[in-house]
């Protein structure tokens, strides 16, 4: 099996220096994970590059526009089904996959593994000892959280896996697995520890819970931050910790208190 992988001209804050796209080939035979967002430079790049391979299908980790959009006209272009969890904004899998789920290239397997957190949706693709990881995990940085119970156990699953390089959506290609899941775990650990310690010094609001954990980081990306907050505040919720009313529309001030803190 031989990995190539091709980024797309779509750098930016929330994408690093843009998202990858990879080949996975096989014999002659190839499968196509993450191609991006539509792009007509990009679309051209993967096309030149599967030029030489019989091309049997497209694989997306997850419907966020920076991963998906290219799917579905590319399948078309090439007449190959596109594989993925679940309809998305700008994504319709014409196979949908789940855990454990088999894709054939050549001689070689991809199976897929559901892994959700980042998003409800999210599937990793594991090749032998090497694992795709989409937006789970990225390289030279964190990620985005949706629902924090379910991506820690994503990730605690994956270190039971054997795996030698990950494949990250977005960031360099990692030689070190089980130290970057330990990393992002304890991340994940301490920035909870910082919310209780937020909450516990008067931090009464989502906003306000932001600002104080995550000073260190560019406030452009507050608001994004707030999701991961909101997804931490849901588990200490759910553990009992926490009270948190979290309105869809206005996540900033939303209450925010622990349990047995006065009101
Ligand atoms: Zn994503």
């Amino acid at each position: 099996m031989e990995i190539e992988r091709l980024l797309a001209p779509n750098p930016g804050l929330f994408t690093g220096p843009g998202t990858n796209t990879y080949v996975v080939r096989s014999d002659a035979a190839a499968l196509i994970v993450d191609p991006g967002p539509v792009d007509s430079s990009h679309s051209k790049a993967i096309l030149e590059a599967v030029a030489a391979n019989s091309v049997l299908g497209i694989l997306v980790t997850h419907s966020h526009p920076d991963h998906a959009p290219l799917a579905n006209p590319l399948g078309r272009d090439l007449g190959v089904p596109v594989y993925g969890y679940e309809p998305g904004p700008q994504f319709d899998p014409d196979v949908r996959v789940s855990d454990d789920d088999q894709i054939s290239v050549g001689a070689d397997q991809l199976t897929v593994l559901y892994t959700p957190g980042h998003s409800g949706d999210h599937l990793c693709f594991l090749a032998g000892d090497v694992l795709f990881t989409g937006d789970h995990i990225m390289g030279g940085s964190t990620v985005v959280v949706e629902d924090m119970v379910a991506y820690l156990g994503s990730l605690r699953r994956l270190g039971e896996i054997s795996l030698r390089r990950l494949y990250p959506g977005h960031g360099p290609i990692m030689d070190d697995p089980y130290a970057v899941i330990d990393e992002y775990i304890s991340h994940r650990l301490e920035r909870e520890e910082q919310i209780i310690a937020a909450l516990a010094a008067g931090a009464g609001t989502v906003g306000a819970v932001v600002e104080e954990v995550y000073a260190d980081v560019d406030p452009a990306l507050h608001p994004l931050a707030a999701h991961s907050v909101a997804a931490h505040l849901n588990k200490l919720v759910a553990e009992e910790r926490a009270s948190f009313d979290s309105p869809a529309d206005e996540l900033w001030g939303a209450l925010v208190r622990l349990i047995g803190a006065p009101s």
